[in-house]
């Protein structure tokens, strides 16, 4: 099975390298030129015509009104939870497949994560699976949610878009009216990713990206807080720039802020990524088609493509062993890893690491059955070129 799969894979990975990494950056656009102009200017920290630029930018692409442009990924969903109303002792409920910027933003608001089930057709949140238990635990209240096991308000819901697949919105913005609950989507990896023809981002009334070295598109480090809202994102600038009241020479504060803001140097890198989203999310396409016709005749091993209701810029590209084969991930990760051909498996469930050990969850054995099973593949942009 190992050697049939790496076969695969050498027949869509380019012949002449001796590793092929998960996701490299790319950088073939006007990268240089941008970050050089802030290095000749000396506008490379937190203000400059780059992270306005950015921000305009990014709030094109992802069609929505508003961008704030932050330091990374997990900082905007930090103040994406702030801004929403979530406090300390509130329950969120969030996947518990998921990288663990999620879990982590929901504990700095002081808040509890509440672990939900994923399907195996978006690899995200199942919102099916999710009114059931709600049915079942949660009573409705004129400020929201109560758990009626816990006795905590459940404020809010945390989808995460894996691997740039969307999520099914429909079902879960109705969850979310049914039962007064935020809706936040962690868009992290999905740039560029359409839900029935709607940019994902757009569907929560505020929403967080990343630009980490491995997402999309790159700023080396950094993320952002979109929404349709012009007060939420008046106030997301505000708290992500130290509360600071506008002023020519005094400094003034007005909250507790943090200094979450992007510096120009990255925003330039941005810029110019930003540029060639477009054309890195065909290429990606591309890529995943052709793994997808390259394991469609592979028993025991499917190639994890995009649900009906998402145009998904695959991020990163998936496979998964049949449940009867699961026992051979490990091996096949030894035997591509060493061969150059860099895998890894899905994230940890969050319910299996010591500090989320202890949260409320439902049942969640689809979650389970896809961590067994499921190995990310080489993914980067040149790749599909
Ligand atoms: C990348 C990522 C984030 C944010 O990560 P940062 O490194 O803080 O930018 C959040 N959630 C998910 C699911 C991610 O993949």
């Amino acid at each position: 099975m190992n050697e049939l799969i790496i076969e695969k894979l050498r027949s869509v990975l380019p012949a002449d390298r001796s590793f092929i990494a998960l996701h490299e950056p790319y950088f073939q656009g006007r990268e240089w030129d941008y970050v050089k102009e802030c290095i000749d200017t000396g506008w490379v920290s937190s203000v400059g015509k780059y992270v306005d630029l950015f921000e305009q930018k990014l709030a094109e692409h992802t069609e929505v009104a508003h961008a704030v442009a932050v330091a990374n990924g997990t900082a905007a969903l930090h103040i994406c939870l702030q801004l929403v109303g979530v406090e300390a002792g509130d329950e969120v409920l969030m996947p518990t497949l998921t990288f663990v910027a999620t879990a982590n933003a929901i504990s700095y608001c002081g808040a509890i994560p509440h672990l939900v089930d994923s399907e195996e057709r978006t690899l995200g949140l199942d919102p099916h699976k999710l009114a059931d238990y709600l049915a079942e635990i949660a009573e409705v209240r004129a400020d929201g949610s109560y758990n009626r096991v816990t006795g905590r308000r459940i404020k809010a819901v945390v989808p995460m878009h894996t691997f740039g697949h969307a999520v099914d919105l429909d079902p879960l913005l109705d969850l979310c009216a049914r039962y007064r609950l935020e809706l936040v989507e962690d868009a992290a990896e999905s740039l560029g990713s359409f839900y029935k023809g709607k940019h994902t981002g757009g569907f929560g009334r505020i929403s967080a990206l990343s630009f980490n070295g491995n997402k999309v598109v790159t700023t080396g480090g950094g993320g952002a807080i979109v929404t349709n809202d012009p007060e939420l994102a008046k106030r997301a600038k505000h708290l992500t720039t130290t509360a600071k009241v506008p002023h020519r020479w005094e400094f003034n504060h007005d909250a507790i802020g943090y200094n979450y803001r992007m510096p120009n140097l990255n925003a330039a890198l941005g810029c110019a990524q930003l540029e060639q989203l477009d054309a890195y999310v065909e290429q990606k396409r591309a890529l995943a088609e052709r793994y997808r016709e390259a394991f469609a005749d592979l028993a025991g091993v499917q190639f994890f493509t995009e649900p009906e209701f998402s145009r998904s810029n695959y991020w990163l590209n998936a496979i998964l062993l049949d449940e009867q084969q699961a026992h051979l991930r490990d091996s096949l990760l030894e035997a591509t890893n060493s061969a150059g051909i860099m895998t890894r498996p899905f994230w940890t469930g969050m319910h299996k690491l010591p500090m989320f050990a202890d949260c409320p969850r439902m049942d969640l054995s689809v979650a389970e059955s896809l961590e067994r099973r499921t190995i990310n593949i080489p993914s980067s942009v040149f790749l599909g070129g």
